[in-house]
């Protein structure tokens, strides 16, 4: 066995129970990982040898305040109870569900977005703006994501709203970005050009070479592959900064992306897994093992090494896996609780507003409409029944996670939850997916140093 949880009491001189803390320990290659699973603090040393040694054969031990056990935890920060989250809690990102409608028809589409739908229009935009900016909480630094839907069949919208939007921000003293999340299928040299001036970031929808993108297609059925490569072909002529972005449901896949990024010449993206939400639970049983967790997991973290080793491109969700096993998480969905309704909004075409965009997907945390004019923000997100239960779901009170060493680190989405389970407290489908990356990972971190804080780096 090279690895297990224990219990370890320490006690005062005299014998009284100081502290009873949670211990995951590991050994590999002489070296002894031990974790505070309920602060996530941990260290990997030789010098842990001897105790994983000495509790071989059983899963509790007392060690006295006076011993040099105790000293070297104290030491380490092992002996906290408790951790500082440094928990931004500003609104930053405001998501614009700028049209309903999509000129493709992926098979597992989170929005189940069809070919009928509304366009949000100029007025419903600015009204979200407004209330986003004025909001006590808006941070100094914003970002509007137009979304959809397909994002680009409102575009004459978007070069509406966006200058005055700059104007807004300016006159609030607030730094504005603004990005877009698109198939890229309809990119034109106007769009180009005006994503060029604004600074835009394109996030690009693309799962792969060959077979791995054919969930994508048009209504028709017909590929998408070769028009979202001209897409990304007109960004980098353009030389508008672009990312891809990939639902991950196969094995192979994260090969396929490699050659997909040598082809593209994109540096970064998101490798994202599926869902279960909207047309997600049609591509594969999730729940029926059709995913294969520990083997997706297996080759995620060699894809990890290779990213690391090569230096050529860049993975965002690796980038927060990494910052929460070093304890600080800084983004809206690797947080606990959640960024929803705390750090950004979604609005959709018709003005609706709700926590975030996967909220609206399970059809949960509506609190509003933009264009009612009394409504009181702020209230009504305290208020909302969701909002309150997204905020209280904590990963360590769960019953299937207590004892689990990777507790502090595994942010699991509430509703991607709720859409799997029709239940809130409940663990993530991909927890094997989870336990295994993060044990990988740890030891990443320890072993190669160096290159992870490179890489962690150049992102910041
Ligand atoms: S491009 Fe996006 S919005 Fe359109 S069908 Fe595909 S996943 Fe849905
Ligand atoms: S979902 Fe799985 S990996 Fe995550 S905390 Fe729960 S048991 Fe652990
Ligand atoms: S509900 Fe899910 S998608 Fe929305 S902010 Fe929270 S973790 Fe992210």
């Amino acid at each position: 066995m090279d690895k297990k949880l224990i219990k370890v009491r320490i006690l005062e001189k005299n014998g009284d129970l100081k502290h009873e803390l949670n211990f995951w320990m590991q050994q590999r290659n002489e070296e002894t990982l031990l974790l505070n699973i309920d602060t996530g603090v941990w260290k990997i040393d030789p010098k842990y040898n001897q105790l994983f040694e000495e509790t071989l054969d059983t899963k509790k031990m007392d060690v006295f305040v006076d011993t040099s056990l105790f000293r070297k935890l104290q030491e380490d920060d092992l002996l906290e109870i408790a951790v500082d989250d440094n928990r931004d809690n500003a609104f930053r990102l405001l998501i614009l569900e700028t049209s309903e409608r999509c000129n493709m028809r992926c098979k597992y589409c989170f929005e189940d977005a069809k070919t009928r739908g509304a366009n949000m229009n100029t007025d419903t935009a600015i009204k979200a703006f407004k209330k986003f900016i004025s909001l006590e909480a808006c941070g100094d630094s914003i970002c509007i994501e137009f979304n959809g839907g397909e994002a680009l069949l409102n575009f004459e919208m978007i070069k509406k709203v966006v200058p005055q939007m700059v104007e807004g921000a300016k006159s609030a003293g607030k730094k504005i970005k603004f990005t877009i999340q698109t198939n890229g299928t309809l990119l034109t040299r106007e769009m180009a050009s005006f994503f060029k001036k604004y600074e835009f970031a394109v996030g690009i929808s693309i799962d792969g070479v060959g077979t791995y993108n054919d969930n994508r297609v048009y209504c028709n059925g017909a590929g998408t592959f070769d028009d979202i490569v001209k897409g990304i072909k007109l960004l980098k002529e353009y030389g508008i900064p672009y990312s891809t972005i990939s639902v991950m449901y196969e094995l192979g896949q994260y090969d396929s992306i490699v050659e997909l990024l040598k082809y593209t010449g994109c540096k970064e993206f998101r490798a994202n897994l599926i869902t279960t939400i909207g047309r997600g639970e049609n591509v594969l049983d999730i729940n029926n093992g059709e995913f294969k967790a520990k083997e997706m997991a297996r080759e995620y973290v060699i894809f990890i090494k290779r990213m690391l080793q090569e230096k050529r491109y860049y993975e965002a969700n690796t980038i927060y896996y990494f910052l929460g096993l070093l304890l600080w998480h800084p983004f809206m969905c690797y947080k606990e609780p959640c960024g929803a309704g705390v750090n950004q909004l979604f609005i959709t075409s018709n003005g609706d507003v709700f926590l975030c965009q996967e909220c609206c997907f399970i059809g949960q945390g509506k609190v509003g409409n933009v264009n009612d004019e009394k409504m009181d923000l702020v209230e009504e997100i305290q208020n909302n029944d969701w909002f309150q239960k997204s905020q209280g779901r904590i990963t360590s009170e769960i019953e299937e996670c207590i004892d689990c060493p990777w507790k502090r680190f595994c942010c699991t989405c509430p509703c991607k939850v709720y859409a799997e389970c029709r239940q809130i407290e409940k663990k993530s489908i991909f927890c094997e997916f989870n336990k295994y990356l993060f044990e990988e990972l740890i030891w990443l971190i320890h072993n190669d140093t160096e290159v992870v804080m490179d890489f962690l780096q150049y992102n910041f």
